[in-house]
């Protein structure tokens, strides 16, 4: 299939490579020069622009930061990039942002004879390069089976949450979920650390205890307890605080819409605010054990 990817960053570099491997012709784009060449530099073409790479595309995949870059992307004040997609294609977009967003952007594809869904994933940068990603997918049934054979390319689990939009709901809950388990695993591992105890050994006690979760078993905030995660490279790549910070903002604002009562939640979302604003939203979401431990 010919496939444009547009976004690859962190995630959709090793995504689009995916798809690459797969035997797929893949033309990819990014406004970042680093981002074009890591991927160039596997074989993996690179169009001068996102317009050029979406000419006789069958199938868009987006993986970019926010809302407002999906929206700019396609809709762009009129002069989006729906207007330059064949009709008919599809286009499956990755990126966690409002579900609103979504709702408006498949609405626009739909009037354009387009084919859209909202496929947002959960795994970090390792699940993107092992191709074990989970896929949330708000869509039609028929245009959900048209993607699935790139989904299975990218990723080992895809669920269908329900109509457009409920891919981002869905992922908003997990990542509100992740945000404040990522704080309570910091909180814990700073504690036992003050009191002496080799944060390695008490991680694997909390590992196979009742206290047990994604980051103690692959994603350690401590440096040198899992030797891939961000926390063992200076919190470079991974997940990056001002994205989680951006995901806790949408569960918050979808708390307000529907009264939702979600306390942790917004605490999670003020400490990684706090956080970014102390410089660190660049470095991955781990680091925000920085501000809960006592510093050299
Ligand atoms: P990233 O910042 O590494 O990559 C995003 C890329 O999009 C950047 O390279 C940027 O230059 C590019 N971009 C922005 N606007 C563009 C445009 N108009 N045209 C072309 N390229 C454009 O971010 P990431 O970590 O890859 O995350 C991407 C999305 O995936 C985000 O919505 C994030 O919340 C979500 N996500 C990330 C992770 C993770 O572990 N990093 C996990 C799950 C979901």
């Amino acid at each position: 299939m010919k496939i444009a990817f547009i976004g690859i960053g962190n995630m959709g570099g090793p995504m689009a490579l995916n798809l690459y491997k797969a035997g797929h012709t893949v033309t990819a784009f990014d406004l970042n020069k680093d981002a074009c060449d890591n991927v160039r530099a596997e074989g993996v073409s690179i169009a001068s622009s996102a317009l050029d790479a979406v000419q006789g595309a069958e199938a868009i995949v987006t993986m970019l930061p926010a809302s407002q870059h999906v929206e700019g992307l396609f809709l762009g004040n009129g002069h989006g990039l729906l207007a330059s997609i064949a009709k008919g294609a599809l286009v499956i977009d990755s990126s966690t942002i409002a579900a609103a967003t979504s709702q408006k952007v498949a609405k626009a594809a739909e009037a354009a004879g387009i084919a859209f869904i909202d496929a947002p994933v959960s795994g970090g940068t390792g699940g993107a390069i092992a191709g074990t990603l989970t896929f949330m997918v708000g869509g039609s049934d028929a245009h959900l089976e048209r993607a699935r054979p790139l989904l299975e390319k990218m990723g080992a689990n895809i669920f269908h949450a329900g109509s457009v939009g409920a891919g981002q709901t869905a992922k908003i809950c997990n990542n509100m979920l992740l945000g404040i388990l990522m704080v309570g695993t910091s909180e814990a591992i700073a504690l036992g650390v003050a009191n002496g105890l080799d944060p390695k050994v008490l991680s694997e006690i909390m590992r196979r205890s009742s206290g047990g979760n994604w980051a103690l078993e692959k994603y350690n905030p401590f440096p040198g307890v899992h030797e891939n995660a961000p926390a063992c490279n200076g919190y470079a790549g991974g997940f990056g605080t001002d994205l989680m910070l951006k995901d806790l903002g949408l569960a918050q604002e979808n708390a307000m819409v529907t009264k939702a009562s979600t306390p942790l939640g917004g605490v999670a979302r003020a400490l990684y605010a706090a956080h970014s604003l102390a410089g660190h939203g660049s470095k991955d979401f781990s680091s925000v054990i920085k501000m809960l431990q006592k510093q050299a």
